[in-house]
């Protein structure tokens, strides 16, 4: 992947997770992934519509997955896409917690631990700090 693409991409984000809204401010010293929402084992290609900015931890815990399980149904979903879904319709913040109010939403939240303790506090010492999220 070229540097034009990984800056182009970055940029589309205004350097804030696609996942999760942490922004990269709020962790200067844990850089951002380019992540390709269909992993290149499942035919992704470095085409900047099949690309998003994900934080480490998103990343990490999305791995090559293209579903989970919607914790509430027991159903395999689709996780959030960020090119082809709107993050205000799937997810909302509750302090510095994500809440899932769609199936998509929950199993996304649940799937890349979105909550997890340390992200949740990562999230209300940003607030804290008098930043928002976009
Ligand atoms: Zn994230």
């Amino acid at each position: 992947m070229d540097a034009e693409t990984r800056q182009f991409v970055r940029r589309r984000a205004r350097d804030v997770c696609e996942y999760c809204r942490i922004p990269q401010a709020a962790t200067p010293l844990i850089p951002f992934h380019i992540e390709h929402i269909v992993a290149r084992q499942h035919g992704g290609e470095d085409d900047p519509r099949q690309l998003a900015l994900a934080c480490d931890r998103c990343n990490a815990y999305k791995g090559p997955n293209l579903t989970s399980i919607d914790p509430d149904s027991g159903e395999i979903v689709l996780l959030f896409n960020p090119r082809l879904d709107e993050w205000g319709n799937h997810f909302m913040f509750r302090g510095g917690e994500i809440v899932g109010v769609t199936a998509t939403g929950r199993a996304t939240v649940r799937l890349l631990r979105m909550n997890d303790l340390r992200r949740v506090e990562l999230r209300e010492m940003w607030l804290k700090a008098g930043g928002r999220f976009s």
